[in-house]
């Protein structure tokens, strides 16, 4: 069966809210190391670890070996009404290293299940469904989630349980506050917190959830420390803050483990998913005792926390821990990012290079303005392709190149991937002009 077959059967029997990447999207049927390979048996350089969420690569021995054992055990018992030996000894393990003083965790088997559950236990403890999220944010597809998301193109808030109120300090290279130095927008954002909350809500506010760096949103990096000082403000009104770590968990960002550490504060839940497996499907949060079990009524999830997602998951985490992924992701990112600001120096189509680690982001922008350039986002990602290197787009107007390549990238992929870039921006502004 040919590709376009694949592809038309696709769009009659799924959703067209599912957008695929490329006007003939690739169909991957294999992957080693950076790279994977798609039906008609080209290969490309995966610079956006499928979706963050091969965190180290493909065809791991490790971690295909820690997931065939539970396979071949021959019992593949999935109910969260037993003991799972596996899901203790994760919870154990992600527990000591959240630097939380007396932290539990709980499983399911994505993100937004995640942040839902963080949603559900601040607000049932605070009594009150009011929440603060940042502007431009995602935390999910269901009901709370997808109603408090601050990114109009990902936004459905029309019957939201939650009510929520939006703050500066996500978005910064499209806000008001773009101009100013990084203590005046820390400043100016804190006085925006105080505000917000002052003046939009009873001030019964269950949380504040933030991402360190907003995925979806484009990459977008707030200076270090801002969330730290929010923290202040939050204590002052009894308002717990929830770190959103899927995306930047797991020292994908280089300096720290955590993405919030870079503000100096410890939250009182993390929520993760993506990359902990490397591409098995699990999410979680850990939180404080006090937050996670505030909850009297029972309440489970039927897969998650299973046995072959936990396994899969602490031998990717040991992976991570042994190959020290995280000062590679600092490495290499740094060099990446370097080299991308200089190609930015001499381009008018790049406006922005922002990020920290191996979580970079590129805006791009009509030549001679600042007004956002989608459509050479998107011709960017192809000529990429076609040059094997796939890279991904985000963003509030799609115009943002996203690269986040598995953490166990080598200095010679990097400097491959960085020559690619430069040279297909190069063509997309000529033949923009
Ligand atoms: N939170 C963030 C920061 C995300 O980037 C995403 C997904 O992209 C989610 C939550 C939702 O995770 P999932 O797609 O696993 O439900």
């Amino acid at each position: 069966m040919s590709r376009s077959d694949l592809l038309a059967r696709h769009r009659e029997v799924m959703p067209g809210w599912m957008s695929l990447y490329y006007e003939e999207p690739v169909e991957i049927v294999s992957g080693r190391g950076r790279h994977v390979t798609d039906a008609d048996g080209n290969t490309y350089l995966d610079f956006f670890a499928g979706i963050l969420t091969n965190a180290v690569g493909y065809d791991i021995p490790e971690i295909s070996d820690a997931i065939r054992a539970r396979v071949d055990s021959g019992v593949l018992h999935t109910s969260t009404l037993y003991l799972i030996r596996q899901q203790v000894e994760l919870a154990e393990r992600i527990a000591e290293l959240s630097g939380m003083s007396r932290p539990k965790v709980f499983f399911t088997n994505s993100g937004t299940e995640a942040n839902e559950t963080a949603l559900m236990l601040a607000t049932q403890r605070r009594r009150s469904n009011q929440v603060l999220a940042l502007r431009n944010s995602y935390h999910g597809r269901a009901f709370a989630t997808v109603g408090i998301t601050g990114n109009r193109s990902w936004s459905a808030s029309a019957l939201s349980p939650v009510k929520v109120s939006y703050v500066h300090g996500g978005y910064r290279y499209r806000s008001p506050f773009r101009n100013l130095s990084d203590a005046d927008y820390v400043r100016a954002c804190v006085e925006d917190l105080r505000e917000v909350i002052e003046t939009t809500t009873a001030g019964d506010v269950a949380c504040m959830i933030v991402e360190p760096i907003q995925g979806v949103g484009g990459f977008a990096t707030p200076p270090d420390g801002l969330f730290g000082a929010f923290a202040e403000v939050l204590d002052e009104y009894g308002i717990l803050l929830v770190s959103d770590e899927v995306q930047t968990g797991w020292g994908r960002t280089g300096e720290h483990f955590w993405g919030i550490q870079a503000h100096g504060v410890v939250p009182s839940a993390m929520t993760f998913a993506k990359g902990l497996a490397n591409g098995m499907a699990i999410g979680g949060l850990v939180a404080e005792a006090e937050l996670m079990d505030c909850l009297t009524a029972n309440s489970l999830s039927t897969f998650g926390g299973n046995p072959v997602s936990t396994a899969a998951a602490t031998a990717t985490l040991e992976y991570l821990l042994d190959h020290d992924l995280q000062g590679n992701a600092a490495r290499l990112g740094a060099r990446l990012l370097a080299g991308l600001r200089t190609h930015a120096e001499g381009s008018a189509l790049v406006g922005d290079v922002r990020g920290k680690g191996l979580m970079i982001g590129v805006e791009l922008v009509r030549p001679g303005s600042a007004e956002p350039a989608p459509e050479a986002a998107g011709r960017v990602l192809e000529l990429a392709r076609q040059r094997g290197l796939l890279v991904g787009k985000g963003g509030l107007h799609g115009n943002v190149l996203r690269l986040a390549p598995p953490m166990t990238l080598t200095e010679e992929e990097a400097a491959e991937a960085l020559a690619v870039l430069t040279d297909v921006l190069t063509t997309a502004e000529k033949e923009l002009r």
